[in-house]
């Protein structure tokens, strides 16, 4: 038996102590920054008194500076050391079924208590809004993963906690609901007579399965009329994805242990968060550093935001009470497709994520549902772990460029985003194995009639 050598490791981790300390601002270093987003009313750019009313001005000053390096405070390094740093592992079982020269390393964020990625900002969201006294919070959530995300953070910051669940989940995913419920949240299935948004919906629809775009204008509704309650949004805003970055910067720190660095990173993208979390401090080295590593975006075919939708102007809501917003959309009257990833079902894209998509700096590249199951499977199959149905189009875009690798024989690196674990979608792995889905295509027809919606200017 040879010696085994640093590169046959297959779980890296870092210590506590090298947990990063501070948070990375891509607004530093990108070439082009967004375009300001604007008033609904007036369509002037939004000053920090227009967000005031659903958020606390730390995290309003986190969406606009231009600083590099924001530092994490104590209080949510604390917490983050509940599970943080998060394991990255060689796929080396994976590789050899594959039969791929390529490496392949995945950054696993199942390990949250939460189960995804997305406690990395919920904890920060709910520490600064403690600080500035408020002491109750609105959200929505689709699939679940963020209304438990949240429900946890208040729970540790002993904040009320309000979640407005996309009904057709509400009913679908009881134990999500439960596990919502168990942190002391209130969840209400949306559309919900609590809201005038939500009556408007009822008034046409008095089954409507409802959608983010309409929870989003519920929760928001819910907090600019109370003065106790900010609003919290688990994804697409900039002070969203600035949190995520702990995701790469430890991912670069355990791939340097093993003497790697990513000639591919590839993330699932919905509203950005997680993708933008593992691949902006590699794109940072790409901008700064002259590195090259190719970054990929993986979004479902039934919601092809990047690959499909529009460089534009856009409410973030169907309610439009959101702010406009330059990013790639759908159009904000856009209810995808019942498809099992419901955290990939968001009309836009976070503003961040696509500036650097129309300046040419990432890629994307739109998947159906039947391949990205049976890629999971896989994966389940050969590293143990069953990943959450969004993670599966990250696990289908790195089995696609190694079984390239294996084409051209070249020994590229891999690294990609497991994003969640799948423990709480098994209705949806039973639907795939009992060959009930469809690869839903988003036609153009469609993409047509949905931009229709979008804001004119003159
Ligand atoms: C919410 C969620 C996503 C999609 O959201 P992003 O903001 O695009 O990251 C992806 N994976 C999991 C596990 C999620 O819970």
């Amino acid at each position: 038996m040879s010696k085994m050598s640093n590169n046959d490791q297959v779980k890296i981790f870092l210590e506590e102590k090298e947990l990063p300390k501070q948070w990375y601002n891509i607004q530093a270093d990108m070439p082009n920054l967004p375009k300001p987003p604007l008033n609904p009313a007036t369509k002037q750019p939004v000053g920090p008194e227009d967000l005031s009313a659903i958020f606390p001005m730390d995290l309003i000053m986190q969406e606009v500076t231009t600083e590099r390096w924001v530092d994490i405070p104590e209080e949510v390094q604390e917490l983050y050391r509940l599970w943080r740093p998060s394991p990255v592992y060689r796929a080396k079982r994976l590789e050899k079924f594959l039969d791929t020269p390529a490496k392949i390393y995945y950054k696993y964020e199942g390990v949250s208590p939460s189960g995804s990625h997305k406690l990395n900002t919920s904890i920060p969201q709910a520490y600064y809004n403690k600080k500035a006294g408020i002491k109750r919070l609105s959200t929505e959530t689709g699939a679940g993963q963020w209304g438990t995300a949240l429900s946890q953070a208040c729970s540790f910051f002993g904040l009320e906690c309000t979640v407005y669940m996309v009904n057709i989940s509400f009913k679908q995913k009881p134990y999500r609901r439960s596990f919502i419920e168990l942190f002391g949240a209130n969840v209400i299935a949306s559309p919900s007579d609590h809201t005038e948004a939500g009556r408007n919906i009822l008034a046409k629809d008095s089954d409507a399965l409802g959608s983010l775009g309409i929870a989003i204008s519920e929760a928001v509704e819910d907090a600019v009329s109370r003065e106790d309650t900010n609003y919290a949004l688990g994804s697409v805003l900039n002070h969203v994805i600035l949190h995520q970055t702990v995701i790469g910067t430890e991912a670069k720190a355990q791939l340097a242990k093993v003497d790697q660095y990513p000639d591919i990173v590839i993330g699932c993208c919905g509203g950005g968060s997680n993708f933008a979390g593992l691949s902006f401090p590699f794109i940072k080295d790409n901008l700064t550093e002259n590195k090259k590593a190719r970054v990929i975006a993986v979004e479902p075919s039934a919601c092809p935001t990047l690959t499909k939708g529009k460089f534009a102007y856009d409410f973030g809501d169907t309610a439009k009470l959101t702010p406009m917003t330059m990013m790639y959309t759908l159009g904000h009257d856009f209810v995808p497709a019942g498809i099992h990833a419901g955290g990939l079902r968001y009309h836009g894209d976070s503003a961040l994520v696509s500036q650097l998509y129309h300046d040419g700096l990432i890629e994307a590249i739109a998947y159906g549902q039947n391949d990205t199951f049976a890629s999971a499977i896989k994966f389940a199959k050969a590293e143990g772990i069953v990943p959450a149905p969004e993670a599966s189009h990250a696990v289908h875009g790195a089995i696609v460029e190694a079984l390239k690798c294996k084409e051209s024989g070249e020994a590229k690196t891999i690294l990609f985003g497991l994003s969640g674990h799948g423990h709480f979608d098994l209705t949806a792995y039973d639907a795939y194995l009992g060959g009930q889905l469809e690869n839903i295509e988003y036609s153009d027809d469609a993409a047509q009639a949905s931009l229709a919606c979008l804001p004119k200017f003159k």
